[in-house]
């Protein structure tokens, strides 16, 4: 398995980050409450392989429910485009959809039942590690 940088952020461009994932990757389709209104497909990994670049500034944060999961979106332009997830709060988790998918050499997207989150959550928390 290879791994590299690589680059993602927002809609407007205020936030921008880079993440060293997979070259193959696998992410998740989750369909709680929240990731099926914003469409959020998750790459989740250890908060040492991401790097914000820029937009720190521009950075809102929303909780709800348990507030372990810090859900960052730009101010300017409302994309989401990573935050922390409940399911590994000593983690993050990027939006496949504001990546450029030229970036990776393979992608499989899986479908992740977050609505029973109890059942399902502990099958994400090894994603986070290092
Ligand atoms: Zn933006």
């Amino acid at each position: 398995m290879t791994r590299s940088w690589k680059q993602g952020g927002c809609h407007c461009g205020a936030v921008r980050w880079e993440a060293e994932t997979d070259d193959d990757i696998v992410a998740d389709a989750c369909n709680c409450s929240i990731c099926s209104m914003t469409g959020f497909v998750h790459v989740i990994l250890p908060q040492s392989r991401f790097r914000l670049l820029d937009g720190a500034d521009a950075i809102a944060t929303y909780t709800f429910n348990t507030g372990v999961a810090k859900h960052h979106f730009c101010k300017h332009c409302g994309v989401k485009s990573f935050y922390v997830p409940r399911s590994n709060p000593d983690g993050y988790s990027l939006n496949l959809n504001c990546m450029d998918k030229s970036q990776f050499a393979s992608i499989e997207i899986r479908p992740f039942d977050g609505r029973n989150w109890e059942a399902n959550a502990e099958t994400l928390a090894h994603l986070s590690k290092e």
